[in-house]
């Protein structure tokens, strides 16, 4: 129960009118740490209720200040504009019964209003690194009275060449009191780096280890001859799956909007979503899935990185992701606050290789299926190799070497591993996962 924690009444309130019962794993773990004034590293995937684990404490901190808006007292920092824009709501739904204001930062909108913005002062402000900083070096922003700064998919925002703006920021709030960082994998010698650099002495929550990634989704792989067929087959599934809401995830913007054209000509509502599009287009491709207007959203990775939309329970992998922990951020999309989901990954000759180090990597073997109505020729490599290096890192290309250096065989499983109950790091008791809840919106 959230009343466990000793939050704010006010919060509790919010807390309740969003029909919130029991918290996530990652909430129970964090707040009450958080709420200590603890430095947090959290691991913890997208869709775990990582948002509220952090939000909640933050306005505790500020529910009370007798001066409000005078300084800005809170900073979150944030991979994405759609990832910010989605925790300025999850902010501003659990403040709706206090006096604090937030606002938000991100590129794509207009400089001046976002200056006029920050003129009136919000308590909390939450941005991605770019702009803030743009509005930092034009005098707009003032952070030496932030108390506290969360920085969210923090392995993302190093992906995506923020650690320099991000240790930046950072560096402009000395006062600040407490720092929280949250990131979907444990990330690489780049992530250990910054929390070195940011954190003081951190409380590290494991809540996500990579073998129960996406509890509740069926992870399949169907193979294909060539891109042509891999279209057939989403046809294929687009028409005889049930679903709710789905993705397709391409490896590049031409692909996506290849894919997208074919299913406009078919009648599907679909809307597409990579880095060409203006923030217009991708604001109203996120309004339109979620309110049910599209069902199928055609994306690559940076685009729809940390979607939080209700139903979406069909994830297809036109293209294999390049990296194990890009697969577990696009799943990470289905199966979230305990619903059923399925991923379905379309595998030709030359992305064999690469699936099945990211299996090797999860520890897991994809569900083998076929349609019989969409069948090819192609069924992967007689042999595989025995032993190799797993997809954890980021490979630039498929390996393209495909079936010749095979050695031994594999053999595959009619059913994916059922997943291991999350894990908990520091000396926390494993975690039950709780039963899915409604959420509010
Ligand atoms: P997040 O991982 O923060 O993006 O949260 C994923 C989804 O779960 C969001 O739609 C949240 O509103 C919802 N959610 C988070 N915590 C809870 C909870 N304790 N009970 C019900 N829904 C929740």
């Amino acid at each position: 129960m959230f009343s466990q924690f000793a939050l704010h009444e006010r919060l509790l309130k919010a807390v309740a009118e969003l029909k919130f019962v029991e918290p996530t794993p990652v909430q129970a773990a964090a707040i009450p740490l958080a709420l200590q004034g603890r430095d947090l590293r959290v691991t913890a995937q997208t869709g775990s209720g990582k948002t509220a684990a952090f939000v909640l404490p933050m306005l505790n901190r500020l529910v009370d200040l007798k001066q409000k808006r005078v300084e800005i007292r809170a900073l979150v920092l944030l991979p994405t504009r759609e990832l910010a824009q989605q925790t300025l709501k999850e902010v501003e739904r659990f403040s709706q019964f206090t006096f604090i204001k937030a606002g938000l930062i991100t590129g794509g909108e207009d400089f001046k209003e976002q200056a006029a913005m920050l003129r009136k002062v919000p308590d909390v402000l939450i941005g991605t690194p770019g702009r803030l900083l743009e509005q930092l070096n034009a005098g707009n922003l003032h952070l030496e009275h932030v108390q506290v700064i969360v920085l969210d998919e923090a392995d993302r925002m190093l992906d995506m060449g923020f650690a320099e703006d991000v240790e930046r920021l950072c560096n402009e709030c000395p006062n600040r009191e407490q720092t929280m960082l949250f990131s979907a994998t444990t990330g690489g010698a780049g992530l250990r780096d910054m929390i070195g650099k940011v954190l003081k002495t951190p409380e590290h929550l494991m809540l996500n280890s990579v073998s129960q990634l996406a509890e509740g989704t069926r992870q399949q792989i169907i193979t294909a001859d060539h891109n042509q067929h891999k279209e057939q087959i989403v046809q294929w599934l687009l028409q005889n799956e049930t679903y709710d809401k789905a993705i397709i995830f391409t490896n590049t913007r031409v692909m996506a909007d290849r894919i997208y054209g074919h299913l406009v000509a078919k009648d599907y509502k679909a809307f597409v979503l990579h880095g060409d599009k203006d923030q217009k287009d991708r604001k109203l491709a996120i309004e339109r899935l979620k309110q049910g207007g599209a069902k199928i959203l055609v994306a690559t990775d940076v685009a729809a990185r940390g979607l939080d939309v209700d139903g979406l329970d069909l994830v297809i992998n036109f293209d294999m992701p390049r990296s194990g922990d890009e697969y577990v951020h696009r799943i990470g999309r289905t199966g979230r606050a305990g619903n059923e989901g399925l991923a379905v990954s379309l595998i030709c000759h030359g992305d064999w290789n690469l699936m099945s180090s990211i299996e090797r990597y999860l520890k897991q073997s994809f569900e083998r299926r076929v349609i019989k109505e969409v069948k090819g020729t192609y069924t992967g490599p007689k042999k595989v190799k025995a032993s190799g290096k797993a997809a954890g890192v980021k490979k630039k290309k498929a390996d393209k070497k495909g079936d010749k250096k095979v050695v031994a065989k594999r053999k595959p499983t009619a059913k994916p591993k059922p997943n291991a109950p999350l894990a908990s790091a520091d000396g926390l008791a494993p975690l039950k996962r709780r039963k899915p809840t409604p959420t509010a919106e």
